[in-house]
């Protein structure tokens, strides 16, 4: 029997709760030597904390495609690892294998039917980014833009993305850039964020919504009015945002997360204004799941990868190490603590 680590979930927050690390509780357990049939023994390089978890703390997640975690039982997401020994014949030693639902432990014994097998030539080698720009977070980003966005070439838009530097946020805003957007405007949680969405990322703009007037701010930044809003964070900041679009509009509605520790429904119902602004300037406001579009994964991940090896796309990461601080990574990411993809390392 190999001794193993992993993360089980130690309590819920509640009603109306914030997570705090203490919800994790990091366990020893012990695996198996011996690996049946169709079976692949996989050793953790990373692990992804995502916002959609918060849901999976409650007792009922609230929609049908994701299901909760169960206390004191190993907690599962994104993660991405090596094969140490495999039974199964789609892989060998040393395949880098990624999952949706990697439980979150330093070794697993996986079926390999679950687990799909990644070239780590689309990343350079840089492992982590297929929890991120080239993962699932960079799919929402491309695939929200392409299938929500009406962006065309040349036509003069002024894009906003809220949660702008974060994982969805900062690859989204590249995109509207790369994609035709004239003016690409973020908003987030810091002054060091928004120096480095303009700085770094090529943002046009960017304004801090903890401090200052945020509807006076895009007015600055957008003198034109927004004409396409990705939407990653919902509530007030939303509602500011839609006030200052412009007729036929369009909002990707790919998350809520000022909303995620209240207990709403998803997606939160809308102050009166806001509806009858969306209602009066045409402006669609669709539910966007990545999940609905796997058919356009494959060819999404290519892109993605294209943009980043070719410097067209920058990734941004804030990386955490050991298993032991999963629940402090998670906590961190749902509180603003990180700049780009939120990533646990788990082992070289
Ligand atoms: P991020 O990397 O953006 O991390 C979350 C960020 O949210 C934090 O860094 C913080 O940044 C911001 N935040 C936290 N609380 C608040 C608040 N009250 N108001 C405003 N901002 C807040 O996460 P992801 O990129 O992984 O996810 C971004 C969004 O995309 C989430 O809503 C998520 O649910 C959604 N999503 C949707 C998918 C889909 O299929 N529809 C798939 C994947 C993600 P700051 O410092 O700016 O506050």
């Amino acid at each position: 029997m190999a001794q193993i680590r992993r993360v089980v979930l130690n309590s819920r927050p509640g009603k109306n709760g914030d997570p705090v690390p203490e919800n994790f509780r990091v366990e020893e357990a012990t695996l198996p030597e011996a690996l049946t049939p169709g079976q692949v023994l996989v050793r953790t390089l990373y692990l992804s904390v995502d916002p959609y978890m918060r849901c999976r703390m409650n007792e009922d997640t609230g929609v049908d495609y994701l299901l909760s975690w169960k206390l004191s039982e190993c907690v599962d997401g994104g993660g991405v690892g090596v094969v140490e020994s495999s039974r199964h014949e789609a892989f060998s030693k040393g395949d880098t294998v990624t999952s949706f639902n990697w439980c979150w432990q330093t070794y697993d014994i996986m079926d390999g039917d679950k687990l799909q097998k990644v070239d780590p030539a689309l990343v350079n080698g840089h492992l982590s980014y297929f929890l991120g720009a080239v993962g699932m977070p960079g799919l929402t980003a491309l695939l929200g833009m392409r299938e929500k966005g009406h962006v065309t070439p040349g036509s003069n838009l002024t894009m906003v993305v809220s949660g702008a530097a974060g994982a969805c946020g900062s690859l989204a805003g590249q995109i509207g850039r790369l994609e035709g957007c004239s003016r690409v405007v973020g908003i987030c949680g810091s002054d060091k964020k928004c120096q480095v969405l303009v700085s770094e990322l090529g943002f046009t703009g960017a304004v801090n919504y903890r401090c200052g007037d945020v509807a006076a701010a895009l007015k600055e930044n957008c003198p034109h009015g927004v004409d396409v809003y990705f939407d990653n964070v919902g509530g007030s900041i939303s509602d500011t945002v839609i006030a200052r679009m412009n007729q036929d509009g369009h909002v990707i509605l790919c998350g809520q997360i000022s909303q995620y520790n209240k207990d709403v429904p998803y997606p939160p119902p809308l102050p009166p204004e806001t509806h009858e602004a969306l209602q009066f300037k045409n402006i669609t406001r669709e539910r966007f799941i990545v999940l609905n579009y796997m058919d356009k994964f494959e060819a999404g991940l290519l892109q993605l990868s294209q943009w980043v090896k070719a410097g067209q796309i920058k990734v941004l990461e804030t990386v955490a190490n050991g298993i032991e601080n999963m629940g402090v990574a998670f906590h961190s990411m749902m509180t603003g603590g990180n700049i780009g993809k939120q990533i646990v390392k788990i082992s070289d």
